[in-house]
């Protein structure tokens, strides 16, 4: 049995969001897109994308709205998120929540729940400083990190009121450990009658 959840993992850099959408998107058995790791993987394999977006990933700006729906479109139109899906990193301001609406509306479906990671600012930063030496990504320079969480409070934050308005955030506490974490979030989305398949 599949469960059917459309979601939305939202949270600042070094919240730990990508590695409870992944942990999520498994209990649930709907894929992840993430719009951070399909401009990534198109950088590496050298695309057309890859290198148009390369030096905006590198600044920590954000990739224009158009191109960034565009490829969520594409992704979401793929059959396996026909019954669910787990979006990180999108949307990321207040119009991409527009374009969002509009396109799963054309669908006849909307977001059931928006997952936002609470965690203080300097955990989040001693996180990202550990990120920076394990991964190496070419965006987790001191200067890029600080934009990121700048462009984070000024455009994403905005968008948890616009969620928030539907009814459909849940806070979660951010700091514990990965499983405690996971539990939280499994246990508030149950609370919303989204139940893990057994
Ligand atoms: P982080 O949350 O640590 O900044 P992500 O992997 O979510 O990492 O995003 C990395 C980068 O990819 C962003 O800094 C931005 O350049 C680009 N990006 C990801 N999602 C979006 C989006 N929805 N709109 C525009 N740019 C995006």
């Amino acid at each position: 049995m599949t469960a059917s959840a459309r979601l939305l993992i939202v949270g600042p850099q070094g919240s730990g969001k990508g590695t409870q959408g992944v942990r999520i998107a498994e209990t649930f058995g709907i894929p992840v897109v993430s719009t951070g790791d399909i401009f990534r993987a198109n950088i590496k394999g050298g695309t057309e994308l890859g290198q148009k977006v390369t030096a905006i990933l590198d600044r920590g700006d954000l990739v224009p709205d158009e191109l960034t729906g565009e490829i969520v479109r594409d992704r979401l139109a793929q059959d396996d998120a026909a019954n669910g899906f787990l979006l990180d990193g999108y949307p990321r301001n207040t119009a991409q929540v527009g374009h969002l609406e509009e396109f799963l509306a054309g669908r006849g479906e909307s977001l059931d729940a928006v997952i936002l990671l609470d965690v203080p600012r300097d955990e989040s930063i001693s996180r990202l400083s550990l990120r920076a030496i394990e991964q190496g990504r070419s965006d987790d320079t001191e200067d890029a990190i600080a934009h990121r969480l700048d462009i984070y409070e000024r455009e994403t934050a905005p968008i948890i009121d616009v969620y928030s308005e539907k009814g459909i955030v849940d806070r979660i506490d951010g700091v514990g450990s990965l499983d405690e974490i996971t539990e939280r979030i499994v246990a508030a989305l149950d609370a919303r009658g989204l139940r893990v398949a057994v």
